[in-house]
């Protein structure tokens, strides 16, 4: 049923008329996040500044029984953040305010619309926070929220050493889905202290409740670094070198691979340097104290050689260190000189998988006629491959969503999960049984029914549910229930 005239005028006497969006064509830019297959519109979208806005919204479309959907930047790669059929977006991009940055403490509190590199940035800038940064670091960072990343518990290319979202999160605050303010305060440590709300909250992905702010962990750069790239003729190799590292007792920092498409198409925009003709890439990043580093590093070489790798560069330069991972979180950007559309597919396997992943990954690909390419996080096992698609031909379409759902369940039978990061959304809902048996879907159903009983806080999303029935690979309209291209 479309939005009341008088809800929406209600809306703008609270948020201000310039932070509601109801016309068709400027809520085309809220139509999808970075999942360019599921489309729809919702009714309107509402821009709170603060908490007080986002509580008066929230009772207000309680009162009204309209379902919401928040959003931050709109980066998640999911139609995670997207509303189909009617309710409203609530989005935090104006939710932007660094509260407190307390650096004796090593934390800090935010808004969460706070973009994740902002952060940083603006710890970087205060006298003696030089040193200081948010770990986590997805590579939309310079684009996504910090409310987004706690809701999708993003990971990033140092998740491997540093952990995902979760591991630096002290505290939140999150509105209900009636509008009641709850707050786990942490800018000291409160494990233990009742139950982990800010751990329940990280990854639900707005179902369970709208982050308005978090207290965040700062954590200390590591004193010294060195990066090397191994370049190799078989990407098999690669894998194998990743598993091996991990097994000999290293922990890199970052240990990310790409393969020769990839690097291919990385080289030709951004010209770092990498060798066009190699069969896939390791980019590798070690940190920790100067005097061991360069033994460290040593065992690293060893190990890629001994799987045959043709070359291995390593750096020490800080300067180089910056392009490489600027290069590396600027990837995905460049597959547009190769394809209109992708879809980057997300999963997690053992390391010691990972060969027989990215052979059944290609293998997949050839069999839906479509291309694949491949950039990720090796050293979690946590997969990426991109299926290159044009999003106006049916038939690709299709075949895109057939062949993410053959991949995902070849990475479950293989002791695999159906995300490593970027979460479920709409997207991977069919994949949900796949990976959990019906009584733990009825459990996280009903901790879903503690905080929202109505399910209005981003309905049908991460669990299925009858309030959105979505098939993926029919070509579908905007703005009907279960809409999308
Ligand atoms: C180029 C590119 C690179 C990426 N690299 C990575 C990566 O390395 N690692 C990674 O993990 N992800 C990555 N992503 C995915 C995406 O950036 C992350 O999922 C990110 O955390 C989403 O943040 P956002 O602010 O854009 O959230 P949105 O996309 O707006 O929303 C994502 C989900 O979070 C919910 N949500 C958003 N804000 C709130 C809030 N305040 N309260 C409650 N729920 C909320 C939404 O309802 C939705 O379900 C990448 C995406 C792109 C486009």
């Amino acid at each position: 049923m479309p939005i009341r005239p008088d809800v929406l005028d209600l809306l703008r006497e609270i948020v201000g008329a310039d932070g509601v969006i109801a016309d068709s064509a400027r809520m085309i830019a809220y139509e999808c996040d970075g999942f360019p297959i599921a489309r729809g519109r919702g009714e309107a979208v509402v821009f709170p500044t603060c908490t007080g806005q986002t509580v008066s919204t929230v009772k207000l479309l309680a009162k009204h029984g309209i379902p919401i959907v928040p959003r931050g930047s709109g980066t998640g790669l999911t139609g995670g953040c997207v509303a189909f059929g009617d309710g409203v977006i609530l989005c935090t991009s104006r939710m932007k305010r660094i509260l407190e940055v307390d650096l004796p403490n090593r934390c800090a509190c935010v808004e969460a619309g706070v973009l994740n590199k902002s952060l940083t940035d603006h710890v970087n800038r205060l006298p003696g926070g030089r040193r200081l940064h948010f770990s986590p670091d997805p590579s939309s960072l310079s684009a996504s929220t910090l409310g987004g990343n706690a809701a999708t518990n993003a990971g990033g290319i140092h998740t491997l050493k540093y952990g995902v979202t979760v591991n630096h999160i002290l505290g939140m605050e999150q509105v209900t889905a009636e509008g009641e303010v709850i707050t786990t305060r942490g800018s000291a440590r409160t494990d233990g202290l009742g139950p982990d709300l800010p751990g329940l909250l990280c990854g639900s992905e707005g179902t369970l409740g709208i982050i308005t702010k978090l207290w965040v962990r700062l954590t200390p750069k590591p004193a010294a670094l060195r990066t090397a790239v191994a370049v190799f003729t078989d990407p098999l190799d690669a894998c194998r070198t990743v598993a091996q590292i991990i097994e000999a007792g290293l922990i890199p920092a970052a240990m990310e691979m790409m393969d020769g498409k990839m690097v291919q198409v990385v080289e030709q925009t951004f010209g770092f340097g990498f060798p066009s003709d190699a069969a896939a890439l390791l980019l590798i990043e070690l940190d920790g104290v100067e005097a061991a580093l360069d033994e460290q590093m040593d065992r690293v070489v060893d190990i890629a050689c001994a799987n045959h790798a043709q070359d291995v560069q390593r750096s020490a330069d800080p300067q180089r260190r910056e392009e490489l991972w600027s290069v590396r979180k600027r990837a995905f950007g460049a597959i547009g000189r190769i394809s209109p559309s992708y879809c980057t597919q997300d999963a997690c396997v053992p390391r010691s998988k990972l060969p027989g992943v990215l052979e059944n990954v290609m293998r997949i690909g050839a069999e839906f006629g479509l291309t694949i390419t491949n950039v990720f996080h090796a050293g979690d096992g946590n997969v990426h491959p991109i299926l290159l698609f044009d999003e106006h031909d049916p038939q690709q379409v299709a075949n895109t969503m057939r062949a993410s759902h053959a991949i995902l369940r070849y990475c479950v039978s293989v002791g695999g999960t159906i995300t490593g990061e970027h979460g479920v959304g709409v997207e991977k809902l069919d994949m949900m049984p796949v990976m959990f048996d019906a009584d733990t879907l009825e459990a996280f159903e009903a901790i879903r029914r503690t905080f929202d009983t109505e399910e209005r806080l981003n309905p049908g999303k991460l669990i299925p549910s009858d309030k959105l029935q979505i098939d993926l690979t029919q070509p579908l309209q905007p703005n009907t229930p279960g809409g999308a291209l």
